[in-house]
């Protein structure tokens, strides 16, 4: 037997099936008229913004990192809701752009920035965050094109890492932002030659589940962006302070302390440095925002035994669940929290590996699960689906194509 991870806390049984939003599994599987499908409810948004809000300083802004999760309706519910968008491509650009949000809110990192994406970002008005010093000659010579200072801010690869990232985005070699010596001549530079000046964004990691390695970092990274403002000798109009709050995965795995968290900022923000004094501070979340709000609906297809082992066969699998397969930056496999949607709740009886329809090894869901037992056209539901789901699989792997997405 293998556990499978933590189901977030609130999914509840509703007339023995998981409820998602307050509605039966079935029904929205009624609704979007076929399996499988992403269900993502707008009520866990709402309390993980406010819950993040409570808790951290009003100073420190939330900006939603859109990459996680780009479906348009979970844009549009996170205008309102967040101080900004952090966009990676122009197609991210145009999702925000038809959301209705303000360019002002909206800023671009992302190495490998083609001359076209620059200038819909220059001629739109959206912040760049510059990662090498020959983006930010292109981004000058276009937005002189255009007749329009581009606004920039330097996106930096800090000399340190967040401990315990699933995903290390920085310390060392990178393609990823400005080396952190080579900051200052660069800032001075952009600004000689007429830049909207915006600041620094400094991201060390992603999915991190200890609130140390969090504290740790945004002390890195609040003396590392104060020690550059000086050596530029311009303030920081703003200062992106990245973000890494992870959400628990698999057995084993705790939340974040998120009040501990918060607690540590709200102290660090009281007394910065000098050079941050007239700063706007924010963190950008992805996973954390959404990826619990998520849900992935697949029906079991066929019910088969080989050598002993139970294989429940869905209709979902790996072209829409990279991550829950367990080929999305994982080295051990291990479960995702999932569950027999039409049968939640009910005394697990037998040890199963649900799988999905792909013709590869590859697709797997869950392996040596203890679960009740379930029969063919029950639902399986695989949860923390609300980030890097949809977007982040190959959904064109086999011809299967992309799952509806309801947004609830
Ligand atoms: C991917 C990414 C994020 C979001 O990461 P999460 O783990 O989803 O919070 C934020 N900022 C940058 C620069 C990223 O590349």
């Amino acid at each position: 037997m293998k556990p499978v991870g933590p189901i977030p806390a609130g999914y509840e049984s509703l007339g023995g099936e998981l409820a998602i939003g307050g509605r039966r599994a079935s029904e929205l599987v009624a609704e979007a008229g076929r399996t499988p499908l992403f269900v993502y409810a707008r009520g866990r948004i709402d309390a993980r913004v406010a819950e993040l809000r409570a808790a951290l300083p009003a100073r420190v802004g939330v900006n939603y990192a859109v990459k996680a999760n780009p479906h348009p309706q979970v844009i549009a519910h996170m205008a309102p809701l967040v101080d900004g968008f952090d966009i990676a491509s122009a197609g991210e650009l145009a999702l925000c752009l038809a959301a209705g949000i303000d360019p002002a809110r909206i800023s671009f990192a992302g190495p490998g920035k083609r001359d076209e994406e620059l200038e819909a970002a220059i001629a739109a008005g959206v912040t760049l965050n510059c990662e090498s010093e020959g983006e930010g000659t292109r981004a000058l010579a276009i937005g002189q094109r255009l007749g329009k200072a581009p606004r920039i801010a330097i996106r930096v690869n800090p000399s340190f890492e967040l401990k315990g990232s699933g995903m290390k985005m920085g310390g060392g070699a990178k393609p990823f932002g400005v080396d952190a010596d080579k900051v200052p001549a660069l800032a001075r530079r952009l600004i000689g030659e007429g830049a909207d000046w915006r600041g620094l964004h400094i991201f060390t990691g992603s999915q991190a589940l200890s609130a140390n390695a969090i504290i740790e970092a945004q002390g890195n990274v609040l003396e590392l962006a104060a020690n550059l403002a000086d050596a530029i000798g311009a303030g920081l109009p703003k200062l992106n302070m990245g973000g890494g709050f992870g959400i628990p995965y698999f057995p084993g795995d705790e939340p974040l302390d998120l009040p501990r968290v918060g607690a540590a900022l709200a102290e660090r923000v009281e007394s910065l440095p000098a050079a941050l004094a007239q700063s706007e501070l924010c963190l950008e979340l992805g996973r954390y925002l959404v990826g619990e709000a998520g849900v992935y609906l697949c029906r079991i297809v066929d019910r088969k035994e080989s050598h002993g082992t139970t294989y429940l066969v869905t209709d979902g699998g790996l072209h829409h669940q990279l991550a829950a397969s367990g080929n999305f930056g994982t080295v051990v496999r291990r479960n995702y929290p999932s569950a027999i949607a039409t049968r939640y709740g009910a005394e697990p009886t037998e040890e199963v590996n649900i799988v999905g329809c792909l013709c590869t090894p590859l697709d797997r869901l869950a392996d040596n699960a203890l679960m009740p037992r379930a029969e063919v056209g029950d639902l399986v539901a695989v949860f923390c689906a609300g980030a890097y789901g949809a977007s982040a699989s190959p959904s064109a792997f086999l011809g299967h194509g992309p799952a509806p997405e309801l947004l609830v």
